[in-house]
């Protein structure tokens, strides 16, 4: 392409970006889902935090479930001033096969996600996980969105899961889905401190 052509083509993109950004004036939190059997949806919302917290906005974590092992991004965030970080649960559900005592630390979860979402002091909140508990019944989803609609108008909360319950997308302001197309697990590949955790 020509340079004048190349030219005459950003310049009108430019004027469609321009009268895009200038539309979008409200300002306020957002609701951000991250979906989708793809690898990338906490690493995702942790590299938010890492956005967040390098502004200087105060953060907390809470994993609905807990892994086998501590995490990298737990080891590299805890100790940050700026971050809280929760790991709630006790376990991967087909591991510990105690619907009881799963519901009993999902409704724990619920109930420090539930005060975080009541105070200003956080700007964002991560809730990673937390759809299982829907999706295993473990907590009602009622009670969620009404937290979640009432919480601060200034506060984000990114939500992480494969599967999102329809009631949490209708009020969602963002939503990702991350699709999986290929991953070196199925290939044989062993899980890798530093990548899978
Ligand atoms: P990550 O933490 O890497 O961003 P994720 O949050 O998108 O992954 P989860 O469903 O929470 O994915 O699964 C967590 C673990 O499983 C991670 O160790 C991740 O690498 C691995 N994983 C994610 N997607 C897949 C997949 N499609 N097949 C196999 N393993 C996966
Ligand atoms: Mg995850």
């Amino acid at each position: 392409m020509r340079d004048d052509k190349h030219k005459a083509k950003m310049a009108s993109k430019k004027a469609v970006m321009d009268a895009k950004i200038a539309s979008a004036t409200e300002e306020r939190g957002v609701l951000i889902l991250l979906k989708g059997n793809g690898k990338g949806k906490s690493s995702s919302a942790f590299g938010t935090m890492a956005r967040s917290a390098g502004h200087g906005k105060r953060c907390a974590v809470i994993q609905f479930i807990k892994g086998r092992t501590e995490t990298g991004e737990y080891k590299f965030f805890k100790d940050h001033a700026l971050i809280d970080w929760h790991v709630m649960g006790h376990g991967f559900t087909w591991e510990t096969q105690d619907k009881q005592l799963d519901i009993l630390a999902a409704e724990k979860a619920w109930a420090l996600a539930a005060s975080l979402l009541k105070t200003s002091h956080y700007d964002l909140l991560i809730f990673d996980e937390l759809s299982y508990m829907f999706k295993y019944e473990y907590l009602p989803v009622e009670p969620v969105i009404s937290a979640l609609t009432k919480r601060p108008r200034d506060q984000n909360v990114i939500i992480t899961g494969r599967t999102m319950a329809v009631e949490l997308q209708g009020i969602a302001d963002t939503i990702s889905v991350v699709h999986d197309e290929r991953h070196a697990f199925r290939q044989g590949v062993k899980a890798q401190e530093g990548i899978e955790y």
